[in-house]
């Protein structure tokens, strides 16, 4: 069962409940995993990220943030109702599911592309804070629904933080890892957008050196 859909169902659940869901979910995602990379196990497996070897790691974090900047993009092009409703990320690409109601057309597609490589260009800095979440809410830090985060919470922000005032391209509730700077992500390219439900739509995208 995609993690989302836990989610969805969580908002009904209690709280113990809910962990045993979690709990299952992992165990089904983490067998998944084992069986895609040959029972040699993962050297990080987030639920969310998905990474055999070192080489991998490194693709899959510079992947995590440039979902975020997708994110971002998105939304600036799409307007705020586009909101995360899932990812998926391993060395090869990034899957990001959001609200949204109809196809992209191709120029928006293009504009996407352009800000998030816009991101990278500018070679913006990554800021990890942790802070209480009802502060990292105020700042208006992207998140899934408020249950699920426990007090304390890891707000990651990307931006010129030097610039006056600072210049925020994405801030998001986030448990990492990511890159130290969007320079490192490298060409960022969507490959490929498809509707996954009512109201949701699936991009996948890769990144180049
Ligand atoms: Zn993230």
């Amino acid at each position: 069962m995609p993690f989302e859909i836990i989610k969805d169902k969580a908002q009904n659940l209690k709280r113990e409940d809910f962990d045993k869901e979690f709990e299952k979910h992992q165990k089904i995602s983490r067998a998944g995993a084992e069986k895609k990379f040959g029972g040699h196990g993962l050297l990080l497996d987030t639920g969310e990220l998905k990474a055999a070897d070192e080489e991998e790691l490194k693709k899959v974090t510079r992947l995590h943030t440039a979902t975020h900047l997708l994110q971002a993009a998105l939304r600036k092009v799409l307007g705020e109702g586009v909101k995360q409703a899932g990812s998926d990320i391993t060395a090869e690409r990034t899957r990001f599911d959001f609200s949204f109601d109809r196809k992209l057309t191709d120029e928006e597609i293009k504009k996407v592309e352009d800000l998030v490589n816009f991101a990278v260009g500018k070679k913006y800095q990554v800021e990890m804070k942790e802070m209480a979440l009802e502060d990292a809410l105020k700042l208006g830090a992207l998140h899934f629904f408020k249950e699920k985060y426990p007090s304390k919470v890891k707000v990651y922000s990307v931006g010129d933080f030097r610039a006056d005032p600072p210049e925020i391209f994405s801030r998001e509730l986030c448990g990492g890892p990511h890159v130290k700077n969007t320079s490192e992500i490298g060409h960022f390219k969507i490959l490929k957008q498809e509707a996954v439900g009512a109201g949701l739509r699936r991009i996948r995208a890769t990144v180049t050196p």
